[in-house]
């Protein structure tokens, strides 16, 4: 057999799916990333009439339709007070390749690129796929990244830097000073930002502000989706936008990769982003609830965790034994240093699942704190 690339053989395949499959058949799953509501009924309704009438036989233009970019600039427009030319829209197979066609048009081959760490776990494989070198860099107490971490982890062989507000693992919601810092910092040092915002309507305290608001440089570039926000992970649509010359180095690799969207999701993300926006903001009240009701059941537990003021994670510190313990008794939560070396010693709860489910597992976690003392 021939051999593999040197930049695929420095991935490995997440160790959260091995923890699923670790759990019984009947395991309570905390580890889930995705919301646990339907798909707006009219984003569905979208793409069965464009499927019925035919519209989607063939492909698209290879940034998408134009309607759908328009709705994504207006999207931007209306929630983020930015102005993006719908020409400068890609949408994608999700979140997951606007931040690979990022990295992949961006990065040269041994250049870094820094992220929060404990972080999403595509920054660092990407990253190697891209043939580049991930810089993770720890977080401030509360779990958000501080810009100065970012400042002192640059170096001249920086391209890029993610940041990811609210964030998956932590919950973790940047301020809007910090947002101002990292667009500074990717200004004056002359790196990219990709600003990675896909749950960025999951904020239960303060604002979303993105960094492209205080961009003057043309150095941030923002990867959103419908996934999180319109509960639409299976859909598989995204989306990237920034500087006309920077889609058009991103619209390469996207163009051979993968033409272009599917043609149903982009119906369906069309009608989700211009309809009626009542389940997002349905989505954040249900899970600001489950989120006190974990912080409540830590705080009775004696877990100590930073309050996470979006997303639908929670990371407490965990005693050591605790995720094994957990996950032994039927309760599914991701160990935290899946997410990075710096995650070692808490674990990822996700707490999007209804409130009585979320009541038991809190119950058995709590066996299982109590067990280890
Ligand atoms: N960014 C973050 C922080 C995520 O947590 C995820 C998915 O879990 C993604 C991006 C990718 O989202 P998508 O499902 O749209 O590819």
């Amino acid at each position: 057999m021939i051999g593999f690339s040197s930049r695929v053989e420095a991935v490995s395949i997440s160790g959260i799916r091995e923890v699923f499959e670790a759990a019984g058949e009947d395991a309570i799953n905390l580890g889930l990333g995705q919301p646990d509501f339907p798909t707006p009924d009219h984003a569905r309704e979208a793409a069965v009439e464009a499927i019925q009438s035919g519209q989607v036989d063939a492909y698209t233009s290879n940034k998408g339709t134009l309607e759908l970019r328009e709705a994504i600039a207006d999207k931007h427009a209306r929630d983020n007070g930015l102005d993006v030319d719908p020409a400068d829209i890609i949408a994608t197979s999700g979140g997951s390749e606007a931040l690979h066609i990022a990295l992949e048009a961006h990065v040269d081959a041994g250049q870094e690129v820094i992220f929060p760490d404990p972080g999403f776990v595509s920054y660092d494989a990407l990253t190697h796929l891209a043939g580049g070198t991930p810089e993770p860099v720890g977080l401030r107490e509360d779990l958000t990244m501080a810009p100065e971490a970012v400042e002192d982890a640059i170096t001249d062989d920086t391209a890029a830097f993610v940041v990811n507000s609210p964030a998956n693992p932590t919950g973790a919601v940047q301020s809007t000073e910090d947002m101002r810092e990292f667009a500074r910092i990717a200004d004056e040092h002359d790196v990219l930002c990709i600003s990675d915002e896909v749950y960025e309507h999951q904020v239960f305290e303060g604002e979303h502000r993105s960094p492209a608001a205080f961009d003057d440089s043309g150095n941030v570039v923002v990867v959103n989706a419908c996934s999180k926000a319109y509960s639409m992970t299976g859909w598989r649509l995204g989306w990237v936008t920034g500087a006309t010359e920077r889609v058009e180095r991103m619209l390469r690799v996207h163009q051979y990769a993968q033409a272009c969207a599917s043609a149903p999701a982009q119906y369906a993300a069309e009608a989700a982003l211009s309809g009626p926006q009542d389940a997002v903001a349905e989505m954040r009240e249900a899970f600001r609830e489950r989120r006190d009701i974990l912080l409540d059941g830590f705080e009775e537990m004696g877990l100590e965790c930073p309050t996470p003021k979006g997303a639908f994670y929670a990371m407490p510190k965990v005693p050591e034994g605790w995720v094994d313990e957990v996950i032994g008794r039927g309760v599914v939560v991701v160990p935290g240093d899946a997410f990075g070396a710096n995650g070692a010693g808490y674990a990822r709860i996700s707490y999007a699942t209804d409130t009585e489910t979320l009541r038991e597992a809190i119950d058995i976690m709590a066996e299982a704190t109590a067990a280890l003392e």
